[in-house]
Order: C-alpha cells, then sequence, then structure tokens
C-alpha cells in the first residue's frame, strides 16, 4: 500500500487490531496512531527504514513494526513475549499484505539476538518490572547501531547516561504526549496523555 503523507500513515495504522484484553503486569499499552506516525515519519526522513533491517522490541500488536513496513524496511522483526498481542500482530501484517518483509517473532528481548539496523522500540516504562525500560535498552544496543525509544520524560537523564556509558550518542529528543490507556476494573477505558520523549541513540564509540 502507498502512504501519501504523515497524516494518512497514521489514519492506516489506526484501523489496526490493538490489545483485546491489555496486561497491566506487561505494561501493554500501544503507541496511539499519531504518536507512532510522528515518530516512523522522522524515522523515514532521516533515512533510517527503506532498506534497512529493523527490529520492533516489544513489538505489541505490531503497530510500529508494521509502520516500517508499510515504509519501505527490507525486513522487520517483531519481537513480543506474548502468545494474544502476537497472534494479533499476525492478523495486522496479513490485512497489509505484509506478512513476507514483518515477521513476527515470539521472544523474550532479552534473548533476542540477530543484528540489525535499526531498533524501534515502546518499551515498558518501568512502572510495572522494576528496570524493564533498561533491559529494552541493553536489548537494543546489543543488536543494533542505530535506536529509537519512546521514555517518560522524566527518565530523561537515566537514559542519556545509559547511553553515554554505553558508547551511544543521542542525536535526537522530540518530546510528544502519547495517550496512555487506562484500563479500570470496571473495564471503562480512562484516556490520559503523558509527558514522553523519543529518543534517537546512535554508537558512536569515540565518545567512551
Ligand atoms: N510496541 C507496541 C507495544 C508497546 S507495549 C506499540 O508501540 O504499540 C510493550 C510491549 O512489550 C507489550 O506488548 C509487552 O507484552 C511486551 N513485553 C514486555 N516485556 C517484554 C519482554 N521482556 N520481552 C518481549 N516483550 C515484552
Amino acid at each position: 500500500m502507498e502512504v501519501r503523507s504523515k497524516a494518512h500513515l497514521a489514519v492506516i495504522l489506526s484501523k489496526l487490531k490493538g490489545f483485546s484484553e491489555p496486561k497491566a503486569s506487561l505494561e501493554q499499552y500501544e503507541t496511539d496512531s499519531e504518536t507512532a506516525a510522528f515518530l516512523l515519519w522522522n524515522m523515514l526522513m532521516l533515512g533510517d527504514i527503506e532498506g534497512k533491517t529493523i527490529a520492533d522490541l516489544g513489538a505489541g500488536t505490531g503497530k510500529l513494526g508494521t509502520g516500517c513496513g508499510l515504509l519501505g524496511a527490507k525486513k522487520v522483526y517483531l519481537v513480543e513475549s506474548e502468545d494474544k498481542a502476537i497472534e494479533t500482530a499476525k492478523k495486522n501484517l496479513e490485512s497489509l499484505d505484509l506478512a513476507e518483509i514483518c515477521e513476527p517473532i515470539k521472544a523474550d528481548v532479552r534473548e533476542f539476538n540477530k543484528k540489525t539496523d535499526v531498533v524501534v522500540q515502546n518499551p515498558p516504562f518501568g512502572t510495572r518490572q522494576e528496570h524493564a525500560d533498561k533491559a529494552f535498552l541493553e536489548a537494543a544496543i546489543n543488536i543494533a547501531g542505530i535506536v529509537y525509544s519512546l521514555h517518560k520524560t522524566s527518565t530523561a537523564s537515566f537514559v542519556r547516561a545509559f547511553a553515554r556509558a554505553c558508547g551511544y550518542s543521542i542525536t535526537h529528543e522530540w518530546p510528544c504526549k502519547p495517550i496512555l490507556w487506562q484500563t479500570l476494573p470496571q473495564h471503562r477505558r480512562q484516556v490520559h496523555r503523558i509527558d514522553a520523549t523519543w529518543f534517537r541513540l546512535e554508537h558512536n564509540p569515540q565518545i567512551i
């Protein structure tokens, strides 16, 4: 499918299936479509999608990885540990005829070790599992020289220090206000926005 603009991308992504029963313990919050399209368009403009091999770590229902496939990636691995999310991601990919380019892989991100050009991830922020975001950053730099990662802005100093200690520079920080879906016990859905930042990390051995 031809993607005509960032707005068009957001519309396509908004039609994908989301988590049917989001698991709070795994911090299963899908990236809202505007926030995803905003990031994916920046990646595209910086030359980090077309012809690249990309890993979407903690892919959930596949919004970010699917977007990379739509925008011309050579290969995308959607790495996700939870069965239902993987099943939904597969359906989403089939609906857009992306099953050949985009491969869902059921695995813990800490065990995934295929080398890729770029990682994109919206990791658990670590509010439920302490340091979950750190485990994702470690997994990302293990396999890619370029990493796009979404974090709460309140943890920005941790992300900057982590990058520096690992020989990565932060080339871009994009503030954004993603929607955090809150599933309440009464099954009402409350929507609120949080202050977050998309970081772009690039390996730069000289900074150590
Ligand atoms: N990337 C998706 C989903 C983000 S929610 C999106 O942007 O919409 C984070 C996802 O990470 C959840 O689907 C959760 O099941 C998954 N996850 C959490 N810990 C994981 C781990 N250790 N390994 C693989 N996936 C994990």
